[in-house]
């Protein structure tokens, strides 16, 4: 079977990644490592910097192939934030129910309540880049949290096309049209070229 690490520590993020890449793939983590690797700091201002920098650092610093990503929420009404920052946007603490309850106050009274998931995902071998893919889901903001699936931004996010939350919705509709599946599949065709044998 073929193995790639998935460079996060984030649980939730682990099993969609790993349920979207399939049965083909051996993901390992982080932490089935068995060594401590230090964190990279995600500094660079974009998600295709931040998951370029991760995948490329940690495929050279583990020796084998490296999946990264990098995703957050863009709001139109508050200038594309939390964006890059979506993680600790209310703090260091990254804390979940902060960070929405911070993403409401800044909307109250906004009419324009369009958002998106993005998500970039690296791809790296100890060699260097193999290449760097994005997905998005377009959608809207909810007035107030609903649901308990999911993570993050989840309870607040209601994508094109339904009448609730991504965290309303669950896993069964998320994991078939969220950001991180689309650029997972363009992810998935990167590594098919790559692994082919001609
Ligand atoms: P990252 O680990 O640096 O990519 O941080 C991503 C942050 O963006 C998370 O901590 C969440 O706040 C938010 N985010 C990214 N993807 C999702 C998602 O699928 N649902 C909800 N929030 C998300």
């Amino acid at each position: 079977m073929k193995r790639i690490l998935l460079a996060t520590r984030n649980p939730k993020k682990l099993v969609e990644l790993k349920e979207i890449l399939g049965p083909d793939w051996m993901a390992l983590s982080l932490n089935d490592l068995g060594r401590d690797l230090p964190e990279v700091e995600e500094d660079v201002g974009t998600f295709v910097g931040n998951a370029v920098k991760k995948a490329v650092w940690t495929a050279k610093v583990a020796g084998m192939l490296t999946l990264a990503d990098d995703s957050g929420l863009e709001v139109e009404a508050l200038g594309f934030r939390p964006g890059v920052y979506s993680a600790r946007f209310a703090g260091p603490e990254k804390d979940d129910l902060a960070n929405n309850r911070l993403v409401l106050s800044l909307m109250r009274g906004k009419a324009n309540r369009r958002a998106r998931f993005v998500c970039c995902i690296a791809v790296a071998d100890p060699q260097g880049l193999i290449g760097v893919v994005r997905g998005e889901v377009r959608g809207r903001l909810s007035e107030r949290m609903l649901g308990r699936e999911g993570f993050g931004y989840d309870p607040i996010f209601i994508p094109d096309g339904y009448d609730k939350t991504f965290a309303q919705l669950g896993a069964g509709v998320k994991h078939r049209i969220s950001h991180r599946k689309i650029a997972l599949e363009k992810a998935r065709d990167l590594l098919k070229i790559y692994t082919s044998p001609l």
